[in-house]
């Protein structure tokens, strides 16, 4: 059966099929084969008894009935002398012919010897007969016929061949009980095979199925591993993996999408860089393990300030930041910012070295305009550098906001 489960589906839905074919082939096979030997047997017990014990009736019909009747006739002169000879002469031919087919069916040993007793039986009467028609035909009147003779003829004859029918009858019954212990004996044998064959078909079938079954649910289960490991990819695909925040590529596909509409909707676009003060010092001062560490909690800062599902905040490389707000005027991106610069610093990440503050802080420089055919994706980012400048210049931990992307002078705010 192992065979089976190294097969293909394709393969194992023929060997099914074939099965299935054969399972009814064989029992077509089966049951013509039975049919055709109760055919036999009820042929067998048919002509073998019935036609037999017709044929023998049928004579004696001839001879109590045609013949006695005709002589009767004859001697009271109902019937004439040419009629008589001619129902006598039908009816010898007629016993002979009847007699004739009887003896050519098949007969048993014991059976033979009684049997050629009454052929010369039959002969000796037919004989008393033939001499009855030679009188008629030469025209001699039959009421002298001596009527004990007759029916003494008759009864003679009637007893012998009633014995033979007795003796058909019997095997008649007996054949009959034969057949039907026969009969019931294939049923239950056909009953038996078919069985056999249907259980045997049955088992297969399941086992066939099972593996299928069982193939189709390593299928769904691989499909659904193969599923979870496309998100976990996709998802690698865009997520920065020390930070957990969008990354520099998912950027790229939400900027350009997010700045179309801005500027189909003449709404509000806003991006900020953010960069964290002298990180570089933080590295050196505590490691790049925690270095690590503090990338990981600003960026925890930067996701919990944002709020709305359309604010997104990446990490651009290193310890570079990104946020692309939507439909936000300068007010709220101002205190967007100016909470996060806070809640930065409320961190209270020691940082000794940093020529700012005792803690780690950041700067940002940000834009915020109604965005129009006039703005361009870099116009943006490079606004968004050189206001992130500005605030490095002019003291760090600050943020500095400009609501126009050509070089005017900007709002700074430590
Ligand atoms: P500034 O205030 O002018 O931004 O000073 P800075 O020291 O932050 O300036 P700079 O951009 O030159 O330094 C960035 C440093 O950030 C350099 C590098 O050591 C550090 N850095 C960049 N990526 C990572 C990172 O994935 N992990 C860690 N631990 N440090 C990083
Ligand atoms: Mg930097
Ligand atoms: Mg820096």
């Amino acid at each position: 059966m192992k065979f089976i489960e190294t097969l293909k589906l394709k393969s194992r839905l023929f060997i099914l099929f074939i099965l299935i074919a054969l399972g009814l082939v064989s029992v077509g096979v089966i049951g013509s084969l039975y049919v055709k030997s109760m055919k036999k047997n009820i042929d067998a017990v048919y002509f073998g008894a019935l036609i037999p014990v017709s044929e023998l009736n049928d004579i004696l019909h001839t001879y109590n009935a045609t013949l006695a009747k005709t002589i009767y006739k004859s001697q009271r002169l109902e019937l004439s002398l040419s009629e008589t000879s001619s129902e006598i002469e039908n009816a010898l031919f007629s016993i002979q012919t009847k007699w004739k087919s009887y003896r050519s069916h098949f007969k048993r040993d014991d059976e033979k010897e009684y049997v050629d007793y009454t052929s010369l039986e039959i002969q000796k009467t037919n004989l008393y007969f033939k001499r009855i028609l030679h009188y008629a035909l030469a025209g001699q009147d039959l009421s002298k016929l001596s009527v004990n003779t007759l029916e003494g003829k008759l009864f003679h004859i009637t007893a012998v061949l009633e014995k033979l029918t007795h003796y058909e009858m019997n095997v008649a019954k007996y054949e009959r009980k034969a057949f039907l212990q026969e009969y019931d004996a294939a049923v239950s044998t056909l009953g038996y095979v078919l069985s056999f064959i249907i259980i045997l078909l049955l088992s297969i079938s399941y086992y066939v199925f099972a593996s299928i079954q069982y193939d189709h649910v390593r299928l769904e289960i691989a499909t659904k591993k193969l599923k979870k490991a496309n998100k976990k990819l996709e998802r690698a695909s865009y997520i920065d993996s020390l930070t957990n925040l969008y990354n520099r590529r998912y950027f790229n596909h939400i900027y350009e999408k997010t700045l179309k509409q801005a500027r189909r909707d003449k709404s509000y676009i806003t991006f900020m860089m953010l960069d964290i003060d002298f990180f570089k010092q933080y590295n050196d001062t505590y490691g790049h393990v925690a270095g690590d560490e503090t990338l990981k909690q600003v960026s925890e800062v930067l996701q919990n300030s944002v709020r709305r599902p359309s604010d997104y905040v990446f990490r651009l490389g290193g310890e570079e930041f990104g946020v692309l707000l939507a439909k936000t005027d300068e007010t709220n991106s101002a205190r967007l910012a100016r909470e996060i610069c806070d809640n930065v610093r409320a961190q209270k990440i020691e940082h000794k070295n940093s020529k700012v503050h005792q803690y780690v802080t950041i700067s940002i420089g940000v834009v915020c305009c109604i965005a129009d055919e006039a703005l361009n994706d870099e116009l943006l980012i490079s606004r968004a550098d050189e206001m992130l400048y500005h605030s490095k210049d002019t003291g760090r931990d600050r943020y500095t906001i400009t609501t126009s992307f050509s070089s005017t002078p900007a709002a700074e705010v430590a």
